[in-house]
């Protein structure tokens, strides 16, 4: 997923070998996500995937299945804000496996980078089978992967009897229990401008997990000094460029966490916000607006603070 993980567990009922065994467990079952959805290894299920041609169906994992299934479903619920095909974009805009690029793509390159995204190209099938209907299409789980290796590498804590931990991958965080004081687990929401200060602290109490999406950690400036990051809206074939900086998402699972923080990253509040009540239950949300003099304005949904135990 090139990045780190961290796990750190408040108490455990495991000795030191059985911790050993764990961690080898761990690293297993984050080397299988890879193995099934990172589109940086030519030989995993995913790249295999985006190698197929058009309406020739491949057989994926199940837990590729699952992500592919959620990965829809919040296309759909979020108007294609999110979109696991936007990976010709993403590579265009030079966040892919073809590297970064100084130069904006010309009007020619986007219309056909646009010519083979669009959920809606892919399948499905009823038997587990993958398939899209544009040989050129990419698939890309980058929004989401991160969220479900977080949940993977929960349910693995859990199935070995322990109740108090804290997994993070890449910054996307599930808690569970407790910490080490009998508290629970505080999570830092950073200030999206580079800095290692901290615009606020949230709690995750009930087994809930945060993801943040953003454009301060992966970006670049293009030849005319404008910001390009990697995040981009499939409506207008573009990086997403607005007073957005960061958007933080909380659920019961760090896979919608996740891939919520990227579609509403997208949104913004005005059109993010209203989606919550009817499409989106129990997720809250924080926006981090840039405003002048470095400053960041915080619009959330009405139960961020008290889901959270938010505090700027
Ligand atoms: P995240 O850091 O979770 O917000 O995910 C960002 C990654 O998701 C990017 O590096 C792309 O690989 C991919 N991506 C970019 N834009 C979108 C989008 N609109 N919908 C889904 N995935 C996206
Ligand atoms: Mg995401």
């Amino acid at each position: 997923m090139g990045t780190t993980y961290s796990i750190r567990l408040a108490d455990s009922p495991l000795d030191r070998g059985a911790l050993r065994r764990l961690q080898g467990d761990v690293d297993a079952a984050l080397a299988e996500v890879n193995r099934q959805m990172s589109t940086w290894d030519p030989g995993s299920e995913i790249s295999r995937f985006n190698r197929a041609g058009a309406n020739e169906p491949v057989a994926i994992s199940p837990d590729f299945q699952l992500v592919v299934r959620r990965a829809l479903e919040i296309a759909e619920a979020t108007g294609g804000a999110f979109d696991p095909t936007v990976g010709a974009l993403v590579n265009l805009w030079g966040f892919g496996p073809d590297g970064l690029r100084r130069a904006p793509p010309t009007p020619d390159q986007i219309a056909a980078a646009r010519a083979v995204i669009g959920w809606r190209h892919l399948r499905l099938l009823p038997d587990g089978r993958l398939e899209k209907d544009i040989a050129d299409l990419k698939l890309d789980l980058g929004a989401i992967a991160k969220g479900f290796g977080v949940d993977r590498v929960a349910a693995l804590l859990r199935e070995r009897g322990i109740e108090n931990f804290l997994v993070e991958i890449g910054g996307e965080t599930l808690g569970v229990g407790r910490n080490d004081q009998g508290e629970p687990w505080r999570v830092g929401v950073l200030k999206p401008d580079g800095s290692a200060d901290l615009q606020g602290v949230a709690r995750l109490t009930d087994g809930r997990a945060i993801a943040t999406s953003g454009d301060y950690r992966n970006f670049y400036r293009d030849e005319n000094g404008e910001l390009r990051a990697h995040i981009v809206d499939p409506r207008t074939a573009a990086p997403v460029g607005h007073a957005v900086a960061s958007v933080s998402v909380l659920a019961d699972d760090c896979l919608t966490a996740d891939a919520l923080a990227t579609a509403l990253f997208v949104l913004g509040p005005e059109e993010g916000l209203p989606l919550f009540a009817a499409q989106f239950p129990g997720v809250e949300a924080l926006f981090l607006l840039r405003r002048e003099n470095g400053r960041f304005e915080e619009v959330a949904t009405p139960g961020f603070a008290g889901a959270a135990g938010y505090a700027p």
